[in-house]
Formats: structure tokens, sequence, C-alpha cells
């Protein structure tokens, strides 16, 4: 199958933290790498060129919402989501799964597949794993993932033995169809997904089940579902070590400096999240010394940037008082400034946690980071 999708370039000996590159079809990708996402083909409040200036290499998109909206049709008529939304870097695109399992009670769940209603007009629709997988492929995903079966925090070990096992058999069958696209000139990376929900010796069955199928990449699924933070990071590290050191690992969802240095640590390559953008669009941003909340009054005469550290062109031009009054006014300029910093600052954060592994002292790195990011944004 040519290359590998994955070089690891330096491990950091004081912890799991490594940097590597993802060769991609469209392009070669750093990691560890934070990815934006474009839930509809397009990251919200902000352009391509705004991506590509802030210097990111790779987005991620939502199969589900553009399967219904605007179909396969039309994007595979434009060429692959690349043409229709003129982004001629790369693009990973989740399965659908997570969307149509969050619709219930609007979807049936059988080792076949998901048979669900559409939340825009209640039409019909059944989920297969060679569905999702086809339907990636027409999008032209230089990432795609895997159909599986997510469960909830509060789940049974009857229930997550099941959706592990039929995780499992769904890996197989989209590795199937890929192979044939493959084969047939799309030249995207399947994923396969571990999950096991909290439960050790699921983890490490399912782990070790992923690994076998032997995709490209591997994602950690199941996490970020509404357990403690203490919980997650218990089972992100112990899932994380039970993966095949040469593949990439992503995990799903998560988006916060805490949680993304956490990730890092234990050797995590990608991860993704709507929170910048959706926080951003409320008036909250990240600073080095924690979340500040644009609206409060406290910033009605400061006439400082969200954040004196930040090179992004929004700190370099507005004041937090301008800012707060275009909050107040709803001014459709906010969520613009608001999620270009959010998305600026945690490039950049990623960017300053590669160059501290290449230096072997991501541990210190981390550890500074986080203490000032806890003191609470001034
Ligand atoms: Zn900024």
């Amino acid at each position: 199958m040519g290359e590998p999708l994955f070089t690891m370039h330096h491990a950091d000996p004081s912890c799991n933290a490594r940097t590597g590159f993802l060769n991609l079809p469209h392009g070669t990708v750093s990691t560890p790498v934070f990815m934006p996402v474009g839930t509809n083909g397009a990251v919200k409040a902000l352009t391509r060129d705004d991506l590509k200036e802030i210097g990111f290499e790779i987005i991620l998109s939502n199969t589900y919402h553009l399967y219904l909206r605007p179909g396969t049709e039309v994007i595979g008529a434009a060429g692959g989501l690349h043409e229709f939304m003129s982004w001629d870097k790369n693009i990973l695109t989740d399965s659908g799964g997570f969307q149509v399992f969050s619709l219930a009670p609007f979807r049936k769940i059988t080792p076949e597949g998901a048979a669900f209603h559409s939340h825009i007009d209640g039409s019909g629709h059944f989920l297969s794993p060679e569905k999702a997988a086809e339907i990636q492929t027409i999008l032209n995903s230089d990432i795609q993932m895997q159909l599986d079966l997510c469960t909830g925090w509060d789940t049974s070990y009857e229930e997550a033995v099941k959706a592990l096992e039929i995780t499992d058999n769904w890996l197989l069958r989209a590795k199937k169809t890929w192979l044939e696209k493959r084969d047939a000139g799309y030249q995207g990376n399947l994923f396969g997904i571990v999950q096991g929900n909290f439960f050790k010796d699921l983890r490490e069955r399912s782990a070790i089940s992923t690994a076998a199928a032997d995709t490209p990449g591997i994602a950690i699924g199941g996490l970020s579902v509404g357990e403690p933070p203490e919980v997650f990071s218990e089972y992100l590290a112990y899932t994380a070590a039970l993966l095949p050191k040469e593949k990439p690992r992503y995990v799903m969802g998560i988006g916060t400096p805490e949680y993304i240095l956490d990730a890092i640590e234990q050797g995590i390559d990608m991860f993704d999240c709507v929170l910048p953008t959706r926080t951003g669009r409320t008036g909250r941003v990240f600073t080095h010394h924690g979340h500040l909340s644009l609206k409060k009054a406290e910033n009605q005469f400061d006439f400082s940037p969200i954040d004196k550290e930040c090179g992004c062109k929004v700190c370099r031009t507005y004041s937090r008082a301008y800012l707060r009054h275009l909050f107040k006014t709803q001014e459709i300029l906010i969520s613009i400034l608001a999620s270009y910093h959010n998305l600026y600052f945690l490039h950049d954060l990623v960017k300053e946690a590669r160059r501290a592994i290449e230096e072997d002292r991501f541990t210190a790195f981390k550890k500074q980071f986080l203490s000032r990011y806890g003191e609470g944004a001034s």
C-alpha cells in the first residue's frame, strides 16, 4: 500500500509525547495536530484563507451533515469536498455514526447498521459500515473513519460488550469497502476506532482487534461522553498505551488546552473539537491565563488586547473593550474575530508543544503552561 501514513520524528523521553508527520494526499501534516471542525463543510465564521493564514493543514468535516445536505450527488458532481469548498489541504471526515446515535429515539441500531430519520425533514435513511465508507469516498476524504457504535458514560458491561462486537464487525466490513475503493483509485486512508466504554478488559480487547485489522491509523472512541476529567485521563492513558507505536493515534472531540496537553503527553497525535469556534461565538476566548469572557463589565474600559502574548491579527488590532462592544451589540464581526483568535491560540499551543517535544522538555512545558492557565484571565 505504498509508504506508511505516519512517520515518527522524535519521542520525548520524559513521557509518551512524540512528534511526527502524516503523509496525506493533500500534503504533509506535522503532528501532534489540532484539527478545526467544519461541520457543514465550513469552519463557522472563518474563510478558507483564514484557516490557511493560521496554518492549518487539515480540517474535519461531518459525513452525517454533508450526506443530508447538500448530499453526495452535489458533492460528487463538484469532484469531491475539497473542490466543493475550495480547500486544497487535507480533510478528515467522521463516519456519521456519532450524530446518528445521538438521534435517539429517531434511530434503530442492528448488527447490519443504523436506520434513522433525518433531523431536517424526518426522511428515513440507513447507514451501514459499507455505506459510510462509500459516502466518505465520494467526499474524497483524506482520512475516513469506520462506522462505530459509541456508548455513553452510564453503559452496562453487557451493553458495552455488544457495542464492541458490533464495532469490530463493522471495521472489517468498512475495510473491505475501503480496499475496493483503493483499488479503484481512491487515495484516502481508513481509521479503525477503539471502543470498550469504561471497562479496562474491554478496552484491551478492542485495542487488540482494532490493531489486528491493520488500518493506516487508529482512533480512540468513546471518551468525552460525560465522564469526569480524571476518568477521561485514566482511560486515555490506558488505551493509548495498548496501541501500536507506528500508527497515528487520534482522539475525537477534545479542544481545551488541559485535555489537549494531556492527550499529547499520552502519545496522541491528532484531535479535533468544535469548542474553540462554538465558545468564540459566545464571547469566550482563550488566554495564557485561562478563559476570558469578553462580555464582562470589567472589559468595558480595557483597551488592551485579548492576550498580550498572542501573535494573531485580532490581538494585534482590537481591544477587549471594542470586542465587548461588538458582543453587546451582536455584531457578526465578534463571531469572526473570537473564532479566529481561539483557533490561532490552539494552533500556536500545539506548535509550542511540538517544539517542546523536539527539545525533550514537554513535561516541564505542560506544567508551566497549565500553572499559568489555571490562574484565571484578567
Ligand atoms: Zn489572539
